[in-house]
This record gives structure tokens, sequence and C-alpha cells, in this order.
């Protein structure tokens, strides 16, 4: 009989487990919160081999994947290249990925604006619930709802994203909008700034629909920024007052608070960082989270991606780890018992999850290193270690 798996969470994890698993010849439903296609949303994200691999694994297209950076740039304060190293990397949009994966999934399996609220596990067979009241059985439910997840917060209650002491604000600038000093010194690599206190990194991305072509292209705006836990209160409350627990929707930031960062950008950035960002759609943060799950399975539930783990975006790791887990999973669910399957999978991906995200914080530790004065950029003792390890696979 046609085994059934439940996937809580429609984003790049939950897809990427839908489309392996249903290689593998299960059946599967997504459920995903939003009550509308995710498409239009997100910024860059950096490809790894193991992540091109994971695609072409689940029958995804990986032809105009993104834009192929050759060179790894650094720039001092005054924007004057300080470092370079050659690292041929494709880097694309979180837009692009969740396209090629979404369109694996048959509609009528793919169901928007359906919350899970929790689940019930009956040792043979699992009740997905929903907040509407449905109960969905099925032989597997895999928790891919994010670093927020309502079904980790069943299974692992203990487990509670930490905040770091940092955000990161993104922006996206279109190619044809930034002069043409920004077009050939900063635009086409990918790019650092790395004083004491404070980072960025940028690279190209495709411009929207996925247009590649040479001045149709975005710019994507990566700036580690310290915000205080009491501050950052601050910049979740919106203009109604009301304060956002962990994130704020982009749209709710205040006026105030785009206005504040854009004066410190000016104050802090290199010139042609100033410039890129003046040249950006609305700039949005995220503040900076982490946690890394003892276990990512438990009876018939199982958890991926972000709900399992979140590794801090300085390895880049978010997408091509979901797709790991992807992969895993359906590789342990191929046959045997739903069970000694799950924790195979979980025996399997805990350390690859957590050491992508030992890594990501010993990569966060860097941006705060205050043993020799770098207030520029120029003299950063790790530099070349940043440069060589930010965005490269580590799980
Ligand atoms: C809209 C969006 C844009 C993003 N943009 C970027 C980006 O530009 N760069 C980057 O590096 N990373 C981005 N990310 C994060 C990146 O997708 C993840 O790090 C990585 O893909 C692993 O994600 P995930 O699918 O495990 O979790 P997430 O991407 O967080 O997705 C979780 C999904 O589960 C849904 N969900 C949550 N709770 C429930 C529930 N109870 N029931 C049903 N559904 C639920 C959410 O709506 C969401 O779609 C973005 C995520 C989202 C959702």
């Amino acid at each position: 009989m046609t085994k059934r798996a439940i996937i809580s969470g429609g984003s790049i994890g939950g897809l990427f487990a839908a489309a392996a698993l249903m290689r593998a010849g299960w059946q599967v439903d997504v459920f995903e919160r939003t009550d509308v296609e995710l498409a239009g949303r997100g910024a860059g994200i950096v490809t790894h081999k193991a992540l091109i691999e994971a695609l072409q694994a689940v029958g995804a297209s990986t032809e105009d994947l993104g834009v192929s950076v050759q060179e790894r740039v650094a720039f001092d304060k005054a924007g004057q290249p300080v470092a370079r190293i050659d690292y041929p990397q494709i880097v694309t949009s979180w837009d692009r990925i969740h396209q090629l994966l979404r369109v694996l999934i048959p509609d009528d399996r793919h169901h928007l604006g359906a919350h899970v609220a929790g689940y019930a596990d009956h040792g043979d067979r699992v009740e997905a619930v929903l907040t509407d009241g449905r109960r969905v059985e099925a032989d597997v439910l895999i928790g891919a709802d994010g670093f927020r997840s309502s079904v980790r917060g069943q299974m692992l209650p203990d487990v509670q994203p930490e905040y770091s002491g940092y955000v990161v604000w993104r922006a996206l600038a279109h190619e044809a909008d930034l002069p043409a000093e920004v077009r050939d010194a900063v635009f086409p690599h990918f790019g650092f700034y790395a004083p004491t206190g404070t980072q960025i990194i940028g690279y190209p991305i495709a411009g929207p629909n996925n247009d590649l072509r040479p001045g149709h292209r975005r710019y994507n705006f990566v700036w580690y920024a310290p915000v205080k836990a009491a501050d950052l209160a601050d910049m979740l409350t919106d203009a109604s007052g009301h304060l956002h627990h962990i994130s704020i929707p982009p749209p709710l930031v205040r006026d105030a608070v785009i206005t504040a960062v854009e004066a410190q950008a000016r104050e802090m950035l290199p010139g042609p960082f100033v410039q890129i960002l003046a040249q950006s759609e609305r700039p949005f943060f995220t503040p900076i989270y982490d946690h890394a799950s003892p276990v990512m399975a438990q009876g018939r539930v199982a958890l991926s991606g972000d709900a399992a783990c979140v590794a801090r975006p300085h390895v880049g790791m978010g997408v091509t780890k979901a797709a790991c887990d992807a992969l895993a999973l359906a590789r342990h669910l191929a046959d045997g018992p739903v069970e000694e399957g799950l924790l195979a999978y979980s025996a399997e991906r805990v350390p690859a999850s957590k050491s992508a995200h030992d890594r990501a914080r010993t990569l966060g530790r860097f941006i705060f290193d205050d043993s020799v004065p770098n207030p520029d950029g120029r003299s950063n003792p790790r530099l070349d270690e940043i440069m060589r390890t930010t965005a490269i696979n580590v799980a």
C-alpha cells in the first residue's frame, strides 16, 4: 500500500521533502499556513555543489540557476579592495529555488491556508491537527515549518531559538540603477566589508522573473549590525504600537526605523555600499536567532530544515541543509518501518546540522572580535579565514 506523508510548511524545506518523498513512492500532502503562494519573497541564496545535486536528485531543473561569481573581494571603509580570492560560485535567489521546487508538487497535494497546530502520534499512524479543526492521518508527519515550528514546539518544547545580539539588514538594488563605478568594482563579485563590530556581504543575483541578462540583475545587500535586546523591541514595534515577537513582517517596520538605519549606514559603511543601499528597494531586517535540536525525530514525526536547526546565515547553509535533510529522509524512509527510518535519519542529520550551526556561530563571533584594532576593515586578522569560510558547505 502507498505510504502517506504530511508535511507541515511549504517553503523550500517542505517542498524539497515533498519532492524527495514523492520520488521514493510516497503520497505526500503539503500544508502551508500562508494562504497565498510564497512566490515573490526573499532575497539571495548561495548555492553549493550539494544543493545542485539535490535539485537534480528530486528532478528539478538546474538550468539558469543563478549568477556565476568568480571572485571574493573585501573592501575597506574607503571602498578600496583590500583582499581578493578566487572562489567560483553560483548565487541565486530564494524565489528561483522555490519556483523550481514548487512546479514538482501537484496543486491538489499542496494546500495553502492550512495551519498545522500540532499532532497526535498513535503509534501505528500519526494525525496532524489543523487550526481549523481538521485532523489528517498519515504514516509520517514532517515538521518543515521553520524556526518557530509548531511541530518542534510539541516534540521538543525546551528547544527555543536564542537571540544572537545582532540583526541582518537585507536589500536588493537593481543593477541598472547603480553608479557605473559601483557596477564595475563591486557588483560582479562576492563582496565583503569586515571591520570590528559589523559586517557586509553582497553579491549579484537575477533580476525579477529570474532575468540573468547583464544590466537586468540585482545586487543582494546583506548587513550584519549589532542591536541590543532592549533596542530590538523598539524595532519590532509597528506603527500601531504592537510589539511583534521574534520578527516583524517587513511592510510593518516603521519608517523611523528605516530612516535611522539609513543614517547609520551613511556613517558606518563604505561609499559603494551606501550607494547600493540608497538605490535599493525598502530594506528589511531579521533578528539573528539560532537553535539546534538534539534529535530530529520522535515516533512517526520528524523535523527538517529550519524547524530542526537554524545555522546563522554566515554559512549560507539554510537551503542546502534543508535539501540534504529531504534527501536523507527519503532514503531512510524508502523501505522498512517508519520509526526505524526516522531514527536513522535523525542520527545522520543531527551531527551535520550541528556542525553548520557551530561553524556559523564561530563566524558570527569573528564579527565582534576586537583583539586587534580594525575600525576600517583593513586590519581584520581573520579576513582570509572569513573570506574562505563564509557561505561554504560545512555539513
Ligand atoms: C518567504 C521566505 C523568504 C525567505 N527568504 C530567504 C532569503 O532571501 N535568504 C535566505 O537565506 N533565506 C531565506 N528564507 C529562509 C530559507 O528559506 C530557509 O533558511 C531554508 O530554506 C530552510 O527553510 P525551511 O523551509 O526549513 O523553513 P522556512 O523557510 O522558515 O519555511 C517554513 C514554512 O512553514 C510555514 N509554516 C510555519 N508554521 C506553520 C504551521 N504551523 N503550519 C503550516 N505551515 C507553517 C511558513 O509559512 C513557511 O512557509 C526565507 C524563508 C521564507 C519563508
